[in-house]
């Protein structure tokens, strides 16, 4: 089996975390049987130096060749780089919206995990953090608040902002079918975030989920407000599987659920379309005040390899493989510098990768 992925290395620290997870993509794929043929694709800051504009239209078709895209990240220091005197269209991220739009990445799941070693960077209590969390939040990207129709305007000489919530039931259920895939795929429960309540928007939410639901009879559906959720989220994570939500509450929680597992080198991310491709990439930036010292965080990007495999190339136990070396890694006692913690061994980047590299399995 061969697949196709495109790899955007990207800026800052991107270039030295991808390689780390193509060192691991490489070692597993050939003890699990498949291969990767790979396709460097130009985005971000070194796009625009080669061609002074973040994502070309020959890197887009590219893109959209692929089953699947890893991606590193974009962008430098805002206040030094003079990618950031160019208008705000001409920009690094510009180009990361325009391949989201492109690839019509409607879904974005970031998952939320405590790993037995880093409890004691989880800032909940204890108890909490003892029993552990692995969730998933499914946020929808490209529909709701952030992208109805807004206005600031007088009207009867008070000036006044309008911001529209909208949602129709196709863009519900193409993200509902999403979130019972994944969950498929793990804890097989999914809770839809909402406020049905008091929103038009939540209760057609729970109407085309809840049909969703009802055509997967092997999954545990609920619903839970978003007030609510907030809450469990930090008093119980351990009851969530799949949390899927519209895109603004997914905005807010999948940030307070990033907090709770303490590490930001740690975190994956993923971004969907209706098919099986996915873009994946760490759920930091580009990180430019320790580019190029060997000294960054490869797990993250590591992790989000480990997604591509299970979410859009279906090599379910090769990603285990992936995910178990990450955890073997841990409980060795190897750190790269923002987990490091006493009584640990300290190492680079590419020696992380190795470290992963070493402990993958075979079938
Ligand atoms: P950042 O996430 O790059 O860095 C915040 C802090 O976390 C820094 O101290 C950094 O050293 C640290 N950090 C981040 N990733 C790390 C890792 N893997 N290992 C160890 N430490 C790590 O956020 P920022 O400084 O606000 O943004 C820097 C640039 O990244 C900006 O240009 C921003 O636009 C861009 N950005 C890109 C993406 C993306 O590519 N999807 C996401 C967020 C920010």
């Amino acid at each position: 089996m061969e697949y196709n992925i495109g790899v955007i290395r990207g800026d800052g620290i991107g270039p030295e975390i991808v390689k780390e997870a193509l060192k691991v993509l490489d070692g597993v794929c050939g003890r699990y049987g498949f291969s990767l043929n790979k396709t460097e694709i130009d985005m971000g800051g070194c796009s625009i130096d080669k061609y002074g504009i973040p994502l070309t239209e020959e890197a887009i078709r590219t893109a959209k060749a692929q089953d699947a895209i890893l991606m590193g990240s974009i962008g430098g220091d805002a206040k030094t780089s003079p990618w950031y005197k160019l208008e705000p269209s001409k920009r690094p991220e510009a180009g990361l919206l325009s391949i989201r739009k492109e690839l019509n990445l409607f879904a974005n799941l970031r998952p939320s995990v405590l790993f037995d070693e880093l409890k004691s960077a989880c800032p909940l209590s204890k108890e909490t953090a003892d029993k552990g969390f692995d969730f998933v939040i499914m946020r929808e990207l490209t529909g709701g608040l952030y992208f109805g129709e807004r206005y600031t305007r007088e009207i009867d000489g008070v000036e006044t902002a309008v911001d529209t919530l909208s949602y129709n039931e196709n863009e519900i259920r193409r993200a509902a079918i999403k979130a019972f895939d994944i969950a498929a795929k793990r804890g097989k429960k999914v809770t839809l975030v909402d406020k049905a309540n008091v929103l038009d928007s939540s209760r057609l939410w729970r109407k085309v989920t809840g049909a969703v639901a009802a055509e997967h009879p092997d999954i545990t559906f609920e619903t839970m407000l978003v007030d609510n959720c907030a809450m469990q989220i930090v008093k119980e994570p351990s009851q969530f599987d799949v949390i899927l939500t519209e895109n603004m509450f997914g905005d807010i929680l999948s940030d307070e659920a990033a907090m709770i597992t303490g590490s930001i080198g740690m975190l994956s991310s993923a971004s969907l379309n209706d098919t099986k491709f996915g873009l994946y990439e760490p759920s930091g930036g580009s990180a430019p005040d320790i580019a190029g010292l060997n000294v960054a965080n490869p797990i993250a990007t590591i992790l989000s390899a480990a997604m591509m495999l299970r979410y859009s190339l279906d090599q379910d136990r090769a990603a285990c493989a992936v995910e178990d070396a990450v955890k073997q890694v841990l409980k060795d006692g190897i750190r790269t510098g923002d987990i490091m913690s006493e009584g640990c061994r300290k190492v680079s980047t590419d020696e992380m990768g190795d470290a992963i590299l070493d402990r993958i399995q075979g079938p």
